[in-house]
């Protein structure tokens, strides 16, 4: 069905105004006898005048119409809601016209209205059938590329609605129809958009005709519009007062401020913060860098003090050894002192006054211990019997037979010491290493060497 039809003289005829929009009246064309051609506008085929149970008129296709008639699926709900649309415009004094194609077919708006000075044109569509958010932005753009303003209009609420220019329309009790959806107010205290409480259409087509409301594409900080007390959603766009987009920018730009105001803060904070982090980064480098030193300073005088008592160490080591040697080479001096003094004192003792003293020794041996066991080392004098010969009596060392005066240190304990005389027992004597009572002395005649002493 359709309320527009091609007359074979009249040309354009609409079903919607009284004189068929060309001076035509109703009767003419509705159940006329010859039949009058109407054609369809979209397909061309035959279609005649009817009116519906309730009185509403329009055309339909003759039998034999094609299937693919663009006009064919649209509803008596379409059909409605387009008169209401061009019913509603005319109300205003716009110009409404229906069912007209774009130039090149680029469109088809459902309701065309044309301001008097025909300087501006506003598609009203009725979308009653689904549709995707891509499908009506490509439509939308289709009006735009033709410079025609579109809204688009639906009796339920779509998903698309604010997607593109769009209303929700509703019937009221009284029977006129008004704006339910998609119009709204900016509430500058509470910062957030309000959905405009219902509005009369016509009123509504009048504003847009005379632009004081505009669709306003929100900002996306006040896409959550509030419905009602309780519920929100969320919408892209909505038809507003200039008023209202002035407010919505200025909230805006109030709130900018303050988010760069807090902004700054939390920079200027952060800035404080890394300034005081880099100043204890610092403070601890240079704690380290003190404590390194300390640690270097008290190595170095760990390795200093070492140094010294090495050195100490050494040099001690040094004069020990000198202290040493010079006691061992001083040792060495005295036995070679010792040893001459021990060759001289007997150099010149002859051959039979040594045996003369021997056979004395064996003699006082056996007075006083009543043995005849006695015998003298063949070995001569040793250095550790002070240069004399020892004397052993039953095996056992007894005593030494005239040791070096100069050498008595070097005799074992206990023995008795044999000399020529008087006078070299008390040579003995007087050296305090020997006690008077165990010097044992004969009345030989002093040694040749001791008398030239
Ligand atoms: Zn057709």
């Amino acid at each position: 069905m359709a309320f527009s039809a091609i007359h074979p003289d009249a040309g354009r005829v609409d079903a919607t105004l009284p004189d068929l929009g060309c001076v035509l009246a109703w009767d003419l064309v509705h159940k006329v006898r010859p039949r009058v051609a109407l054609r369809c506008r979209a397909c061309g085929h035959g279609v005649h005048a009817k009116i519906s149970p309730r009185g509403l008129r329009y055309f339909a296709h003759d039998p034999g119409r094609p299937p693919d008639c663009a006009w064919l699926n649209e509803s008596l709900e379409h059909h409605q809601l387009k008169l209401v649309l061009a019913t509603a415009v005319r109300a205003t004094g716009w110009h409404a016209e229906l069912e007209v194609t774009g130039p090149n077919g680029g469109w088809r708006a459902d309701v065309l209205a044309t301001s008097l000075d025909g300087s501006r044109r506003i598609a009203w569509e009725a979308q009653l059938s689904p549709i995707t958010d891509d499908d009506i932005r490509y439509r939308t753009t289709r009006y735009q590329a033709d410079d025609v303003e579109v809204c688009w209009v639906s009796p339920t609420r779509p998903p698309w609605i604010g997607v593109v220019p769009s209303v929700q329309v509703a019937e009221d009790d009284d029977g006129t129809v008004a704006i339910v959806d998609g119009a709204a107010e900016f509430y500058y205290t509470v910062g957030e958009w309000r959905m405009n409480r219902s509005q009369p259409l016509a009123e509504f087509i009048r504003r847009v005709q005379n632009q004081t409301v505009v669709f306003h594409e929100v900002l996306p900080r006040y896409r959550r519009i509030r419905l009602s007390a309780v519920s929100h959603s969320r919408r892209r766009g909505f038809w507003v007062s200039s008023a209202s987009v002035i407010a919505e920018s200025g909230h805006e730009a109030i709130r900018q401020r303050q988010e760069a105001w807090k902004q700054r803060q939390k920079e200027e904070a952060e800035a404080r913060r890394m300034a005081e982090e880099l100043q204890r980064e610092i403070e601890l480098k240079a704690e380290q860098a003190r404590l390194d030193k300390q640690r270097e300073q008290q190595r170095a005088e760990q390795q200093r003090q070492a140094a010294i008592q090495a050195t100490r160490e050494r040099l001690r080591r040094e004069e020990e050894q000198q202290q040493q040697q010079a006691v061992e080479q001083e040792r060495l001096r005295l036995e070679q002192i010792e040893a001459r003094a021990g060759d001289r004192w007997h150099a010149d003792v002859f051959e039979t006054r040594q045996r003369e003293l021997r056979d004395k020794v064996i003699d006082h041996v056996w007075l006083k211990e009543r043995t005849k066991t006695t015998s003298f080392a063949t070995s001569g004098p040793a250095v550790e019997f002070a240069y004399g010969t020892p004397v052993y009596v039953r095996d056992r060392l007894y005593g030494v037979l005239r040791p070096s005066p100069l050498s008595l240190h070097r005799l074992p304990r206990e023995v008795v010491v044999f000399m020529l005389n008087a006078r070299e027992g008390a040579r003995c004597v007087d050296t305090g290493l020997v006690p008077a009572e165990r010097v044992v002395f004969f009345d030989f005649p002093d040694a040749e060497q001791l008398q030239l002493l």
